[in-house]
């Protein structure tokens, strides 16, 4: 419940935004509205002459790009000294995975599926973002996405909604803190409204044609859970979705985001989204673009400047009534008093803070925590954790020493000389065991036939170790914003390389660094053990050593089907079963005729060092009635010889409905920690509410019938217990 003096609040920022708006013309309310990038990565902290003019002018109402207390105060000075009304500027930037403690890359960190880590490797992002001038991220990024040809996948939570709900919200809680008034805080901004993650063919920016059912099934839940979070703004997306791009689209942010979810913070466009809507075939030209994204609901036009140059007259013909430009303005000033910019615009421009505040000890810790549990062990035969009995390892691979890749791709301020690389993590930590090294070859090739492979230095190096650990993946730049591949294999020589190694028979463990689910059908059987370690962020070594050395035994899962092979994308575990679903004695049931229909490794897979067995689930009742709830226990027991943590998994299946339902969902989960032998119940509570979905008739309702529970240590391994819903 909100205190008085909450609810007071808001009353007093509306009059202080109204009086304002009474004082500014129409250009400093359109102002208000245009968000620039700052010069500041092309020339350092100087300022370009025309980009000085627009702030004095009062032109600018937000920059982003613009980080480190010297610099953006001198940008925070003109707009307080020289503009005429002293609105102070809002500084944005893309804080990701961390500010300069580099966090592991989004989608690693989901595969920790914890939600209080998660929410503490935000916050801290936020206070080391705060502390050098940023008030605002452009994070968190909750496309769902079932296609890992995606290059943005690793920014995103995975394939699961349900998931992704919970790490909207946390992240969400991350970011924004105590409040928007607290000067670690940094607005949270939701993106990329809407659908991005379901681009065509897994190619950044392509088409998205899916169904309104779907849009609200699987890829707007996120989005609504960040909205009642408290989410201060959101960005629209880059594609176009029913053939309406996102960012013109009333439906999107009217109808849905406005009206249905009651959303009261700013939305800003993605980067130049105004601008391409004319190459999407939508708008004529920037007039035209630009009175559809205005009249569609974006408050702020990210760098296309198509709201500076055409609102001005747009209002004045009267194809844009002023109302629209006073309340867009006035919610972007609401935000800027609720940060306190009013108050203090240098508040987050402290240099003792900033000082004090970045790449901690505690900060690095925490991120080497997260890192090992980011880690998700696919296969090991014992090889892992690294036995005493060895006494010599040989690293070999061009990812072991690649600090440069380890920040992943969106570490926009981290720097990569701070990160730690693989190399170093084991050397630093593995006291008493002799490390040798070889790169081996490149990580991607330009030419494959003439890539260059030390395969005879890599033999001879295996043959001289006891264990060899080869670090394979992908480089930081073959993932992130326009970096979708058509092939996920490994890329390059690498193949090539564990070939050579392998020839030699001494256990390999290989770990891989990398942004995406990687098709590695071509080489699962060859190493001994397979860790993917993504890409684990500033303190990469030391955390992936901790797994690698048993100190952390891994527990993490992961969140994005690995498929057997590109042909079978996109591939996602809640699925439907279709008119004929798999028999392998019929022939025309749906199958390939080369290669099974199930993945590689499913979602929600990860091994332990110890085992786990799962009893039965046992159900409350087995008639559930609307509004009710019931409970579904089910026995985990750790049956090896290793204190471990297990991620116990929740699922359901609608059976029969209006429309057909996923073979299987998440409706919960949960972590637990188990000392060898250690049995424990874990209790799932359902509620009517969770089996709801938008029906035939676009009702979001549950629909009586039989319903299928299940529990497991994954979404294909489950005993399942039936119910129904009266
Ligand atoms: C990306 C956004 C990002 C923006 C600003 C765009 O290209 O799609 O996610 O926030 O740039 O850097």
């Amino acid at each position: 419940m909100a205190t008085r003096a909450q609810q007071a609040k808001p009353d007093r920022i509306d009059r202080s935004v109204d009086s304002l708006l009474k004082l500014m013309t129409l250009e400093e309310k359109i102002g208000q509205l245009n968000l620039l990038t700052s010069d500041l990565d092309q020339t350092g902290a100087s300022l370009r002459p025309q980009y000085r003019k627009d702030i004095e002018a009062g032109l600018v109402g937000a920059v982003f790009n613009a980080y480190g207390v010297g610099y953006v105060r001198k940008l925070q000075d003109i707009a307080v000294k020289q503009t005429r009304l002293k609105i102070p500027l809002l500084f944005g930037y893309d804080v990701i995975h961390g500010h300069k403690t580099i966090f592991p890359m989004p989608l690693a960190m989901a595969a920790s599926w914890d939600m209080a880590r998660i929410e503490g490797a935000q916050r801290i992002a936020a206070t080391e973002a705060a502390a050098m001038g940023i008030d605002w991220t452009f994070a968190p990024m909750i496309d769902i996405s079932r296609d890992p040809r995606w290059g943005r996948v690793m920014e995103g939570t995975g394939e699961d909604t349900y998931l992704g709900v919970q790490i909207a919200k946390a992240q969400v809680r991350g970011f924004q803190g105590r409040g928007l008034s607290d000067v670690t805080s940094v607005m949270a901004c939701a993106k990329h409204y809407a659908a991005y993650g379901a681009a065509q063919a897994g190619r950044d920016y392509n088409t998205v044609d899916i169904s309104e059912r779907v849009l609200r099934d699987v890829y707007l839940p996120p989005f609504k859970a960040a909205a009642d979070a408290g989410c201060a703004t959101f960005m629209t997306a880059f594609n176009e979705l029913d053939g309406v791009p996102a960012t013109a689209s009333q439906h999107l942010l009217k109808d849905i985001l406005r009206r249905e979810w009651g959303f009261k913070g700013f939305v800003v466009t993605d980067y130049t989204a105004i601008t391409e809507m004319i190459l999407h075939g939508y708008s004529v030209d920037s007039a035209q673009a630009g009175k559809q994204a205005i009249l569609a609901g974006n408050d702020m036009d990210m760098q296309a400047s198509i709201y500076q140059k055409t609102l001005p007259g747009l209002v004045r013909s009267k194809q844009v009534p002023e109302s629209v430009i006073n309340e867009s303005a006035g919610r972007i000033l609401r935000k800027k008093f609720e940060l306190g910019l009013f108050a203090d615009p240098y508040r987050r421009m402290d240099s003792a803070r900033q000082s004090a505040s970045l790449l901690t000890p505690a900060h690095r810790a925490a991120a080497r925590d997260m890192a090992a549990r980011s880690c998700v062990l696919l296969k090991n035969n014992g090889v892992l954790p690294i036995k005493s009995s060895v006494k010599k390892i040989a690293v070999i691979g061009p990812l072991a020493d690649a600090q440069h890749d380890m920040i992943g791709a969106w570490s926009a301020a981290g720097d990569d000389i701070t990160a730690i690389s693989l190399l170093k993590g084991l050397k630093d930590n593995l006291k008493g065991i002799e490390i040798t090294y070889l790169k081996g070859c490149d990580i991607t090739s330009k030419n494959e036939l003439q890539d260059k492979i030390d395969g005879g230095a890599a033999m001879a190096l295996a043959n001289d170790a006891d264990l060899v650990i080869l670090a394979l993946g992908e480089s930081k730049e073959q993932s992130g914003e326009a970096s979708s591949r058509s092939t996920i294999k490994l890329p390059g020589a690498q193949q090539a390389l564990l070939a050579y190694v392998k020839t030699i028979g001494k256990p390999i463990a290989l770990v891989l660094f990398n942004g995406r689910p990687l098709d590695l059908s071509d080489i699962v059987d060859m190493p001994d053990a397979i860790l993917e370690a993504w890409f684990p962020g500033t303190e990469a070594g030391n955390g992936v050593a901790d797994v690698l050395m048993g100190t952390y035994n891994p527990a993490g899962k992961i969140t994005l089907t690995f498929p057997r092979s590109v042909g079978q994308v996109p591939l996602f575990y809640n699925q439907k079963n279709t008119g004929r679903p798999l028999n392998d004695k019929e022939k025309y049931t749906s199958k390939y005729l080369d290669i099974p229909n199930t993945p590689l490794f499913p979602f929600g897979y990860g091994l332990s060092y110890t085992t786990f067995s799962y009893g039965a689930p046992a159900i409350s009742k087995r008639e559930l009635k609307m509004g009710d709830s019931l409970t579904v226990r089910v026995i985990v027991t750790n049956t090896g010889k290793t204190a471990g943590e297990e991620i116990v998994q929740f699922y359901v299946q609608d059976l029969v409905g209006s429309v057909t339902r996923p073979v299987i969902e998440l409706k919960g989960f949960k972590k637990i920690n188990l000392a060898p032998g250690q049995a424990q119940e874990v209790v799932f509570t359902l509620h009517e509410q969770d089996l709801r979905f938008y029906t035939q008739s676009m009702r979001f309702a549950s629909e009586p019938g039989g319903f299928k529970a299940s529990t497991g240590p994954n979404s294909a391994d489950v005993q399942s217990v039936l119910f129904s819903l009266k």
